[in-house]
């Protein structure tokens, strides 16, 4: 399926169908911050890794009056190890993660629950975790699915199972649906806006919906 197809179907979800589904997995966040931390690997830890759009970063940064670099990297996927760090293209822009691999708005208290210091503007991809939808195109799902219903997809999660009120199953399917059209169609505004630029050895290029920009999100038009 081409991506304009997908996003016709993407466009087309059934808000009410995602939400018969979601509540049929059940889910309720139990605070754990599993999703909001590094993992560890077999090759050693790893920060936390989300997708960012950069209409979220500007959000997150009125929200928080950061700078670009400290709500978002780009995304490692793609990059190389180079002498002073990564180097080449990117696509994305990754949350950012502090010196502890954690995302940087995590934190936990003494007892170890988890919290997000950004809830209320947290990007698409924190809102409707664990679930995503499998519109069956060129467009991937974030890791393997432990659970499925329909088209709704869930990842791995200690919060799945549990119940789920009808308002809230379908304040998630809403934002399920918004996270699937706008997944593609900044995929799409990046192929639009791909121009090769002419980087130095040791730098980084984000390529992303509104074009070519630096680490620290200024374009390399400038
Ligand atoms: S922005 Fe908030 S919800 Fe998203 S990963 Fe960071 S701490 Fe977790």
């Amino acid at each position: 399926m081409n991506i304009e197809a997908e996003l016709d179907r993407a466009r087309d979800l059934d808000v009410s169908e995602l939400a018969d589904a979601i509540e049929s997995i059940g889910f309720e966040c139990t605070r754990c911050g599993a999703c909001c931390k590094g993992y560890e690997t077999d090759d050693g830890p790893e920060p936390h890794t989300a997708t960012v759009f950069p209409d979220e970063v500007r959000n997150l940064q009125e929200a928080t009056e950061y700078e670009w670099r400290d709500v978002a990297r780009p995304m490692p996927y793609g990059l190389a190890e180079g002498d002073d760090g990564l180097e080449g293209e990117t696509f994305e822009w990754a949350l950012q993660a502090g010196s502890c691999g954690d995302c940087r708005f995590y934190e936990e208290d003494d007892g170890g629950q988890g919290a997000c210091q950004v809830h209320e503007d947290r990007p698409l991809i924190c809102e409707t975790y664990p679930f995503s939808v499998e519109l069956g195109g060129t467009t991937q799902p974030m890791g393997e699915a432990v659970d499925s219903e329909g088209i709704v997809r869930a990842h791995e999660c200690e919060g799945l199972g549990r119940d789920i009120s009808r308002e809230d199953a379908t304040e998630l399917a809403r934002a399920l649906k918004e996270r699937a059209v706008r997944e593609l169609e900044e995929a799409r505004a990046v192929t639009d806006a791909y121009e090769p630029v002419e980087a130095d050895s040791g730098t980084v290029v984000v390529h992303d919906s509104e074009g070519a920009k630096r680490p620290d999100g200024t374009p390399i038009s400038e």
